[in-house]
């Protein structure tokens, strides 16, 4: 009876290894060197996308994820985001290595802010590219959610199944991926190094709890969001605003974190902002919240 995130032995629990940096590159200190874009493989059919701080200081991390029949990108970056451009290089490098000449792609997104949906102009009308529907209906239909937040959807990227749950309270539309084959969770603006910040609370509390108990017995590599404002050092964040993070927190987060955040907000008898070691939960009055999450 697994009840935990464990395995029977330290030998890898049979997830695909990868890879992580030891630091990103952020957005400076001179922008004229910084790249618009790090590309980093956490294995060659896994690979991270991260936004220079230059372009656009939300720096938002991108995933695109190859199976066998199809590819999945989740996110196209802020503000002048060249999205379209880089996945078409990356995929094009990745088709080389396979000796292919064609994939379709997929562009998903871990919710509708507009720094996570920026660069969907240039995919839309490309060969191969199927959109998500921006929508909660259109991405409940598109993953085979039965019933929206309660159920689990999924896709299969051929030999490759990512499971959808939906975690409604950053964003209406929040949902995370799971990928069976890295075990690795991608849980967007909801879960990362910095200000969680919560637009409907009771929902938020509610999908806590719901991932938590998605993930319960399954292998969790990694926890990755889309965003790092936290400093390495504890109980620390870069002001909004930051481009320039020469000592920013790790991206991975664990399990444990995901425990910590239902734990926090169970624990608290009104929303309220709650700084913890890795991340800040900050709630937000949905009518009052800035645009730019
Ligand atoms: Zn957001
Ligand atoms: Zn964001």
């Amino acid at each position: 009876m697994l009840l935990l995130a464990q395995a029977p032995q330290p030998d890898g629990a049979g997830v695909r290894p990868g890879t992580l940096p030891s630091a990103w590159i952020t957005g400076g200190p001179d922008c004229a060197a910084v790249p618009d874009w790090q590309i980093h493989p956490y294995n060659e059919d896994f690979y991270i996308l991260r936004e220079s701080g230059c372009t656009n200081y939300e720096k938002p991390f991108l995933y695109l994820l190859f199976g066998k029949e199809r590819a999945l990108l989740e996110d196209t970056g802020a503000g002048k985001s060249d999205a379209a451009r880089i996945v078409s290089q990356v995929i094009a490098k990745w088709l080389a290595q396979k000796g292919r000449t064609s994939i379709p792609l997929i562009v998903a997104h871990s919710h509708s802010h507009g720094d996570h949906v920026a660069g969907d102009p240039g995919f839309r009308g490309m060969d191969n590219v199927t959109m998500v529907p921006l929508t909660l209906e259109g991405t409940r239909q598109f993953f085979g959610i039965e019933k929206w937040p309660e159920g689990i959807g999924w896709i299969d990227l051929g030999e490759r199944v990512l499971d959808v749950i939906p975690i409604p309270g950053h964003d209406a539309l929040s949902i995370a991926f799971y990928d069976r084959q890295t075990g690795i969770l991608l849980t967007g603006d909801s879960l990362y190094p910095g200000r969680l910040y919560v637009r409907d609370f009771p929902e938020f509390v509610r999908s806590s709890a719901r991932l938590v108990e998605f993930t319960r017995g399954k292998v969790v590599a990694h926890v990755l969001g889309t965003h790092i404002e936290e400093m390495s050092t504890p109980y620390r964040d870069y002001p909004v605003g930051t481009k320039y993070q020469p000592e920013e927190h790790s991206l991975a987060l664990s399990r444990g974190h995901l425990l910590e955040l239902k734990e926090a907000l169970e624990s608290m008898d009104k929303p309220a902002r709650y700084a913890l070691r890795d991340f800040t939960i900050w709630p937000q009055e949905p009518r009052t919240a800035p645009k730019k999450q």
